[in-house]
């Protein structure tokens, strides 16, 4: 018998105590490790922190022969490597820059079946040559991490990640494992086509942070605001977001003028202090960290007991992500962001007036779109968070702005109606701005072209200005009545729910400042 055998029969709980030395798998782990130990496929769906590496790693460690593990990052790559040979797991990496002699030897002793697991990049694992390097060693688990990279919907596309479709035929038989902190469902439906998981498993795990108080208020006076959010977390440390360095350096110098301990950090810094500040913002349990969103991959402080954003971040996932680095501690922690029209009006002026292609373009104005439906919510910030992901959630928190400070709101219902039926009449097939054409009743080449001005709905929103049904369909949005379809045009779908508010079994609630501010802006036009 070999080694493989005796630890193949080894419990994986076992396996987790022994070389790991954790006392228990945590939330779903174990489901995922009996299955895809098994041989079956899964897709696994947890967000950051949750342990997700585990999930192949203890397969890889228990399962005969060898896992091959797809990594986007060479860095990631070799940090995980080394944190596995840290705990005596035979694991190498594969990547373009090693030198010929350490190749050699890697591959030496992956035909040897002296390697359990092997990271590659995604190039590499479809090249032609590459299932020879294994010898008679079978390749047990093939795992391909960060698996969003595949979805040109989510943030962080790479292309080499498309050819990862062909694992499926060129490996039959051998199970994989994608994973992924990213759960949006256009980007889950993608990932399950484009890597030909349809028959994968999936496995979600919650990405609620209860802990975690959302805020989110218009600007009135951004220092302000600031400086009162951040005299209420006096004594404790967190993380202010800025977008450019020049307002990092600003806003730090300004808190500390008024009180507050601040230092700033940015990726243009001078090195040494760079490295000072995030120490320092490492051992002090009262510091402001005033940083752009460089700031924070790979940042393990637990107890951060705010994050604020006084720009808008550049998506829902960017948001989540950026938030999650408050109350890792499990301890109250609060996210607070200030937003105001012209943060959104200059987003949307960056996306048109951009290089980028228009598939890209269409995909950067959805998430804009999506982010901005949660600053409009009038209902929980929480659950608008959570169905963002495809989760369920209660309809009020009790843990956030809106469900403590209810806002002041406007039935909407009869222009909910209206921006729904036009969205119905013109088949489904449209993207916002021609639908609120059809609205307004505008005489445009398209609106004729599909006879549009025929309809019954052509013209019947003339009570409101364009950005106040853009406002509407993004509150429709955050509240589930409709979606945007993964297609060239971002065309607006009618969810199974908007058929109540026809009925007009729900009233649709909205916020009156979303509306509010652009009468006012609209107004004040000449
Ligand atoms: P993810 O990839 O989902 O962000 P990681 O795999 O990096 O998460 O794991 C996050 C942290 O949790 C790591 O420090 C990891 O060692 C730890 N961890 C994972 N599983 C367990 C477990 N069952 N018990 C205790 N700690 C765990
Ligand atoms: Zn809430």
């Amino acid at each position: 018998t070999t080694l493989f055998d005796a630890v193949q029969t080894e419990n994986p709980v076992d396996v987790l105590r022994r070389v790991w030395g954790y006392p228990e798998f945590r939330g779903k782990q174990a489901d995922v490790i009996r299955h895809v130990m098994a041989g079956k496929d899964a897709l696994v769906l947890f967000p950051t922190g949750k342990g997700k590496s585990l999930c192949f790693q203890l397969p890889g460690v228990c399962l005969p022969g060898v896992t091959v593990v797809v990594s986007p990052l060479v860095a990631l790559m070799r940090d995980q490597v080394e944190e596995l040979k840290a705990l005596g797991i035979a694991a190498e990496c594969l990547w373009s820059q090693q030198s010929e002699e350490e190749s050699r030897a890697v591959r030496a002793r992956l035909r040897a079946g002296e390697i359990k697991l092997i990271y590659v990049t995604p190039e590499r694992v479809v090249l032609p040559g590459f299932a020879g390097l294994f010898g008679a060693v079978p390749i047990s688990l093939i795992a391909i991490d960060e698996c969003h990279c595949v979805s040109s919907w989510g943030h962080n596309f790479r292309k080499d990640y498309l050819g990862l479709g062909k694992l499926k035929e060129l490996y039959p038989g051998v199970p994989r494992i994608a994973l992924t902190a990213t759960a949006d469902p256009h980007t889950r439906d993608d990932i399950i086509r484009q890597l030909q998981l349809d028959d994968a498993a999936v496995f979600a795990d919650s990405f609620d942070r209860p802990n975690i108080t959302y805020h989110i208020a218009e600007r009135d006076n951004a220092r302000t605001q600031l400086l009162r959010f951040l005299r209420r977390h006096d004594g404790s440390s967190g993380i202010v977001y800025c977008l450019s360095r020049r307002k990092v350096e600003e806003t730090a110098a300004w808190l500390n003028e008024h009180g507050i301990k601040a230092r700033p950090y940015h990726a243009g810094m001078d090195p040494a202090v760079k490295a000072e500040n995030q120490d320092a913002f490492r051992m002090e349990e009262d510091l402001c960290l005033v940083a752009t969103v460089a700031f924070g991959m790979g940042i393990n402080k637990p107890n951060v007991r705010y994050v604020a954003h006084l720009d808008l971040p550049s998506s829902v996932e960017g948001y989540y992500q950026e938030t999650g680095r408050a109350g890792r501690d499990g301890l109250p922690s609060e996210a607070f962001m200030i937003y105001g029209m012209q943060d959104i009006v200059q987003r949307q002026r960056m996306i048109d007036e951009g290089d980028a292609s228009d598939e890209i373009k269409r995909v950067e104005r959805a998430k804009l779109s999506a982010l901005l439906g949660i600053c409009e919510t009038a209902g929980c910030r929480r659950k608008a968070i959570l169905s963002h992901f495809g989760e369920a959630a209660p309809d009020r928190c009790g843990n956030c702005d809106t469900c403590n400070n209810p806002v002041e709101t406007w039935d909407g219902s009869e222009q909910s109606i209206k921006a729904l039926a036009a969205v119905y009449r013109t088949g489904e097939r449209f993207g916002t701005a021609h639908v609120i054409d059809v609205l307004l009743g505008k005489d445009t080449e398209r609106t004729r072209k599909f006879g549009h001005d025929e309809l019954a709905v052509f013209g019947v929103g003339k009570e409101l200005p364009a950005p106040a049904w853009q406002s509407i369909f993004r509150q429709l949005l955050a509240l589930g009545y409709i979606r945007v379809a993964h297609d060239e045009y971002g065309a607006l779908k009618l969810e199974a729910t908007a058929h109540r508010v026809f009925k007009k079994e729900v009233a649709v609630i909205l916020r009156r400042d979303a509306i509010d501010t652009v009468r006012k802006r609209e107004r004040g036009k000449p």
